[in-house]
């Protein structure tokens, strides 16, 4: 064993004339790899041999992998004897977050849909005894066709602590704990369940701390365990659930929190699509994403993962790796913090969208000199505790993009009115049944000619553009169309960018 100093300060592709800033670069490098606080002059190997060791234990230290099955995937046994499958191909797949068992067919009901119907029968008519009993049907064909025994018992704790608790978010929570639970008996390894180490704080958002030090408590020495997603609880003790398909934050979580290689995400698709297949017949697949450009197509309607399952991977090397449990040799999208632009292939990475928002269009002449204009719409739309999604404006005039089901009833009627009496617009005109198109990508970062290609994409098509809003970020440019032009005009971006 030699030790070859001049190796070693060329270790991670650079040079270091200095050892001792070649040691300050390693412990920084160990430190973000690996997710460190701390790497101390302990553990320094003064020769690449050690360094290489090192590097390879702590590689083996945090090769767990975290697990996430969706709703499909937990659907019926059938698919969890594949997710079974899936689990056992890798010793490292460790920590197995589940959904509650989705559609088996399109036309079928997910178990949480089937949940939040339960909730509203018991609030309404005091009884859910017949959609709970639906609702158990399911679970029992799970349990029978996995072999897992007699889950009678909890199905019927189950009932009695809906009926106790009548609370909408710990009746919906119900689909991932009960999935849970026969998962892991079928795979023979421990139920922990999420409210013992997901933690919400007064302001209803994660609880880090105390989440964290669960996870590392809870989890300690474990060689697998199977958590149900979508939930954890409040600073009161009670049940919280995150949004809808909220388990993959429930992932995202756990991958931190165990410090995990990678997340893995498994879904019903190969990876993440340029666009919506019901739209453009078999779109290309995005090999890579990046965290933003993922929010980005989350939130304007891809619904491959959710848009915040990011926030707990921020500032860690762990990528989301998106798979098939249907086809579980594709190697998926990997989702990653920061892509290389460099080496983007396409200007354009995705293509998402959606129907339904309303433009609420003000006029008034002189506008730009009044000052505090803006400002006292926006309180007049804070008051009515509705958010807007973008602002397009000229001197005289702004445009409000809202969803149209922010918008309704005498919510609408109040917000008018308080706009025609306090800022006195010389024109109010609400623009109802538009859809905005986000088309993002990190390509377009000193791009020229990228919006021109979207906007004459669209003409060519023979669509008239309602709204364009472009920030100086280049990450995305969003065009707003009629309802009715929504499919086209996605349609025609495609083949611009992709064909
Ligand atoms: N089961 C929940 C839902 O349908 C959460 C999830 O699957 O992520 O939204």
């Amino acid at each position: 064993m030699k030790c070859c100093k001049k190796h070693c300060l060329t270790i991670f592709g650079r040079s270091y004339k200095h050892e001792k800033i070649f040691w300050t670069a390693f412990e920084k490098f160990i430190c973000t790899q690996y997710n460190l606080e701390n790497y101390s002059d302990n553990n320094r190997c003064r020769s690449c041999y050690f360094v290489k060791v090192e590097i390879a234990k702590m590689g083996k230290k945090n090769s767990n992998i975290v697990c996430k099955f969706g709703g499909t995937s937990c659907a019926n046994a059938q698919n969890i004897l594949k997710v079974e499958e899936i689990i056992s191909s890798n010793k490292n797949r460790k920590f197995i977050v589940v959904s509650a068992p989705g559609k088996r067919s399109t036309t079928d009901i997910k178990i949480t849909d089937m949940l939040y119907t339960c909730h509203n029968a018991l609030m309404t008519t005091g009884n859910c005894d017949a959609i709970f009993g639906q609702i158990a049907e399911r679970f029992l064909a799970i349990a029978h066709d996995l072999q897992i025994g007699n889950i009678q018992l909890i199905l019927e704790e189950t009932r009695q602590d809906i009926y106790r608790h009548k609370s909408l978010d710990f009746t919906a929570s119900r689909g991932e704990y009960l999935n849970a639970i026969c998962i892991a008996k079928r795979l023979n390894l421990p139920f922990i369940d999420a409210k013992d180490i997901i933690f919400f704080n007064e302001q209803n958002t994660l609880d880090e701390n105390r989440t964290y030090t669960a996870i590392a408590t809870k989890l300690k020495g474990l060689q697998g365990a199977i958590i149900p997603g979508f939930y954890g609880t409040d600073v009161k003790g009670n049940i919280k659930t995150f949004s809808r398909g909220g388990s993959d934050i429930s992932g995202a979580i756990l991958a931190r929190g165990v410090n995990a290689s990678i997340y893995e995400n498994w879904t019903d698709v190969d990876a993440f699509l340029v666009c919506d297949p019901n739209i453009v017949e078999n779109p290309q697949k995005i090999s890579k994403l990046s965290f933003q450009e993922l929010r980005e197509l989350s939130y304007m309607g891809a619904n491959v993962l959710h848009a915040d399952c990011i926030f707990p991977l921020i500032d860690t090397n762990i990528v989301i790796n998106i798979r098939n449990t249907f086809n579980p040799n594709c190697s998926g999208t990997d989702i990653v913090q920061v892509k290389d632009t460099q080496k983007t292939e396409n200007v354009i990475t995705g293509i998402a969208g959606k129907k339904d928002f309303t433009i609420l269009h003000i006029e008034k002449a002189m506008m730009n000199t009044e000052v505090g204009f803006v400002h006292k719409v926006l309180s007049l739309i804070k008051e009515e505790n509705i958010s807007f999604e973008h602002m397009p404006s000229g001197i005289d005039m702004i445009s409000l993009v809202i969803e149209s089901k922010l918008l309704q009833g005498e919510r609408k009627v109040r917000l008018l009115e308080k706009i025609e009496r306090e800022v006195r617009p010389d024109c109010l005109k609400v623009i109802e049944n538009i859809a905005l198109i986000a088309i993002v990508g990190h390509g377009m970062q000193g791009t020229i000619g990228s919006a021109s290609r979207v906007l004459q994409a669209i003409s060519k098509a023979n669509i008239n553009i309602r709204i364009i809003d472009k920030s100086s970020g280049e990450l995305n440019i969003i065009v707003g169309v009629n309802n009715a032009d929504y499919a086209k005009s996605i349609q025609a971006l495609y083949a611009e960018f992709f064909d």
